[in-house]
């Protein structure tokens, strides 16, 4: 595969820039490895991941699976399409396999607080990939994106679809007032709150003063979040807010989207009910991971942005992570402030996201290698 080849020929020269670029501050802590230097050799990694259903899970495995194969490792890498005994399961199975690290991207950040005690009990030190592991005092690291800049992102594409802003951030020429819709992820996942609350956060002075107008008056975290991260559901909820509160002839010209694979089954409501044509233009939709159907539809003119993670970078700096905490040295980290998970901030590593829009995907994802020309055709 193409993406494959061009990420392992990337992996390690992006580490290196981006290390230098995050501006780590070789903050160290103490790694919780009890595997003195030298005795994990070639030792087996368990990486857990949550679905094949979304495709930037694939990549993050592959990546994973080659960086780590490449130090040296074994690695067993599992996904659980979204089902949380599976994965469960598949952690104990590592622990029984003798992983002597475990990397878990979980599907509920909640559930799995039993599986890591066994792992902490054998002394196998666990990475929380992506997504926070909560209410555990056995996550020795976590290597993410910066979430909270996530949604920030997000609601700085909507205002700027809208004309309120422009891409440098300046103010937009538009007055408004426009009607928005917000939807948010899955609750069970950490992000989900950051993505929502960087995006409020911004959206919020534009709500107050009137500017955007969440008309279904559905604000809250709780009512808008789309358990599961599920496009069918994100679609369903969409048809039902334009049934209830567009009805009327009241045009909907903003969605707050986290997530692409939930934008496509906005855009489908949104088709559906007639939008989409020259008459009656899509809203502007955002999005998140930079999925090659969702830049296929920025590049269409359909969805409006998406922001875009590089999974090639994540990969790296957790593999670098496993690495130094297999070996009985320090991990980099540049963030021990921000990611409490209920028992314990947990050291981070945080990398940046960047917007992407139909006038910069080909310097952002197309020039980088995330993507070939060819690809998005
Ligand atoms: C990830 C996002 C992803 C979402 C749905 C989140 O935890 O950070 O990149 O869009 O899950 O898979």
């Amino acid at each position: 595969m193409r993406f494959r080849r061009l990420a392992t020929a990337t992996v390690s020269a992006a580490l290196a820039v981006l290390l230098a670029a995050c501006g780590s501050s070789t903050k160290t802590v103490d790694a919780k490895s009890s595997n003195p230097a030298g005795s994990n050799v070639g030792a087996l990694v368990g990486v857990t991941m949550p679905t094949k259903s979304s495709e930037r899970w694939i990549h993050d495995g592959d990546n994973l699976k080659s960086a780590l194969e490449k130090l040296g490792y074994k690695v067993d890498l599992q996904y659980a399409e979204n089902d949380i005994p599976t994965q469960v399961n598949q952690i104990e199975d590592q622990i029984t396999k003798g992983a002597k690290l475990l990397i878990v991207a979980s599907i509920d950040g909640t559930a799995i607080t039993t599986q890591l005690q066994e792992a902490a009990d054998k002394h196998i030190p666990v990475i929380a990939y992506d997504r926070l592991i909560r209410n555990s005092p056995n996550v020795s690291y976590y290597a993410t994106f910066d979430n909270y800049k996530v949604g920030v992102e997000q609601a700085t594409e909507l205002l700027v679809g809208l004309g309120l802003k422009k891409e440098d951030g300046s103010s937009g020429s538009a007055k408004g007032p426009f009607n928005v819709e917000l939807f948010a992820g899955s609750p069970d996942d950490n992000n989900a709150t950051f993505f929502y609350n960087g995006a409020m956060a911004t959206l919020k002075p534009y709500i107050d003063n009137k500017t955007l107008v969440v008309k279904s008056g559905e604000t809250d975290f709780k009512t808008v979040a789309i358990l599961r991260w599920d496009p069918a559901t994100a679609q369903k909820r969409m048809e039902d807010l334009i049934t209830k509160t567009y009805s009327s002839g009241a045009k909907v010209q903003g969605v707050l989207s986290p997530y692409d694979g939930l934008s496509i089954g906005i855009l489908s409501a949104l088709k559906s009910a007639g939008y989409g044509t020259a008459g009656q233009p899509y809203p502007v939709v955002t999005g998140q991971d930079a999925e090659l159907a969702s830049v296929k539809s920025i590049i269409a003119g359909e969805q409006y942005a998406t922001v875009y993670k590089d999974t090639r970078q994540l990969a790296a700096v957790t593999a670098q992570m496993a690495d130094a905490v297999l070996k009985g040295t320090t991990p980099q980290v540049n963030n021990t402030t921000d990611y409490n998970n209920g028992v314990k901030v947990v050291p981070s590593f945080l990398l940046q996201p960047v917007a992407v829009y139909k006038d910069n995907y080909q310097k952002t994802l197309v020039d980088t290698g995330y993507y070939t020309a060819a690809q998005l055709q």
